[in-house]
């Protein structure tokens, strides 16, 4: 990319000398027996210049090029003085290919060189230009300076805000080109963390949602006790009361514990696709029975749609029984006013075979809609935990259906209802 002109023609030419040594002194020694047996100088001197000059011009070095010339070197015209440049067009070529970022600056940690994901990452840099031309984190800048003083490898975390937020580990090591008096360059690299710094946030965000939710029935269950222990000792009518919340609260822990351990076995089964044949008419009936109490309790009416004839989906059948209750849970819970929840069975030949759970129920504010499978994502949780919810089912729907290679689609429209189709 960079190309620093020369200023000392001796000095090229000396290197020049340097790195074609061994055609030149085998080109004086024919010479020099030439003049002991010739006995006459002229000729075999001449000889020797014009071979001396050949072998220069034709084992030229190649210039350092630009990424985009695919890691192929250009012709070199004036040769460089740039740090060991038959090796950096070596390491170039092999770094071009690489899909991490990687920059090669010279001792003023000027750009030598960047390769093609450094130009997608960063943009490309003008030839010759200063590294925090771009990358301008002081941070970083010191341990660029630090090995280019101290010749010690070092690394630093570097963040970037734009065009989006991604945080890399930055390394910055020296390559000795070992090019007899050769300046050294520095090799500039990029590992881009952002992935692991997210799967990492999450992990703590869910291990912190997890011990808040525990946290709360728990701290309800000590505060009766208390209360059963001290002031309410002698009140059987405040003790039956409190025992009754009691059990509520014991049972909202152990719903949750059964469905953070539910998500726990689906994350170690979640690249394993199941391989049973189920049809899912059956599935879709014993669904509907499990719930007909909790639809009755609810003054719900639960109406199948049912094709006459199987509907064959590749899945594990109890994982699918889990994914259908807690739609139809779901519609029954949060669509209770519209009174009537549809599930509609489509098995068409030819389609994929699609399971839709609709009610008509409020609707979902729209902003909601794309985060309603993330753990513990409630649209209220007031109206979740009145409700007997965990804020995990959608999760463990979206883990089973990832497993099954189905999708998800949600669709609400509010004052009308919702719609939670299930394509195989
Ligand atoms: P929860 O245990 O709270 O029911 P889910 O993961 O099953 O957790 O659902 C997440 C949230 O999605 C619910 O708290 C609720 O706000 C919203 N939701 C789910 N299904 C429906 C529906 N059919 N109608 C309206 N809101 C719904």
């Amino acid at each position: 990319m960079a190309v620093k002109e020369g200023d000392g023609g001796l000095r090229r030419l000396g290197r020049k000398l340097g790195r074609n040594w061994l055609p030149i002194l085998i080109v004086s020694m024919l010479a020099i027996v030439a003049v002991v047996e010739l006995n006459t100088p002229y000729m075999p001197v001449a000889l020797w210049l014009c071979a001396v000059i050949a072998i220069l011009a034709v084992r030229d070095g190649p210039a350092v090029a630009s990424a985009k010339d695919g890691g192929n070197p250009a012709p070199e015209t004036e040769e460089p003085e740039v740090p060991g440049e038959n090796v950096i067009s070596g390491v170039r070529a092999g770094l071009a290919v690489l899909d991490t970022p990687v920059f090669i600056l010279d001792r003023n940690a000027s750009v030598l060189f960047q390769n093609g994901a450094a130009e997608r990452a960063f943009g490309q840099l003008p030839a010759g230009a200063h590294i925090s031309a771009r990358l301008r984190s002081p941070g970083l800048l010191d341990v660029i300076r630090e090995t280019i003083t101290t010749g010690q490898p070092n690394q630093v975390e570097h963040s970037e805000r734009f065009p989006s937020e991604r945080v890399f580990i930055v390394r910055i090591a020296r390559a000795d080109v070992g090019e007899g008096a050769a300046p050294p360059f520095y090799i500039l690299s990029f590992r881009d963390v952002s992935e692991l710094r997210r799967i990492d946030r999450m992990r703590s965000d869910f291990v912190a949602n997890a011990s808040h939710e525990l946290r709360t029935p728990l701290a309800s269950l000590r505060g009766f006790i208390e209360t059963m222990q001290g002031p309410a000792r002698n009140d059987p009518k405040a003790q039956e009361r409190f025992l009754a919340i009691m059990l509520d609260q014991a049972t909202r822990m152990s719903r949750l514990v059964d469905d953070l351990m539910s998500l726990s076995r689906l994350e170690l089964r979640a690249n394993i696709a199941p391989d049973q044949k189920v049809d899912l008419v059956p599935v879709i009936g014993h669904v509907r029975d499990t719930l007909l109490p909790l639809a009755d309790e609810l003054d719900v009416t639960i109406t199948l749609h049912l094709p006459d004839r199987p509907a064959e989906v590749q899945g594990d059948r109890d994982e699918l029984v889990q994914v259908f209750q807690n739609l139809v849970e779901n519609a029954c819970k949060y669509g209770q006013e519209g009174k009537v929840v549809d599930v509609w069975l489509r098995a068409e030949p030819g389609k994929p075979v699609e399971v839709s759970v609709i009610d008509k129920g409020p609707g979902i504010p729209a902003e909601h809609v794309p985060r309603l499978t993330e753990r513990f994502y409630r649209v209220s949780v007031a109206d979740s935990r009145s409700k007997k919810g965990t804020g995990l089912g959608l999760a463990i729907v979206k883990h089973i259906l990832t497993r099954h290679r189905a999708r998800l689609i949600i669709k609400s429209e509010l004052g009308s209802g919702t719609d939670f189709t299930v394509r195989f």
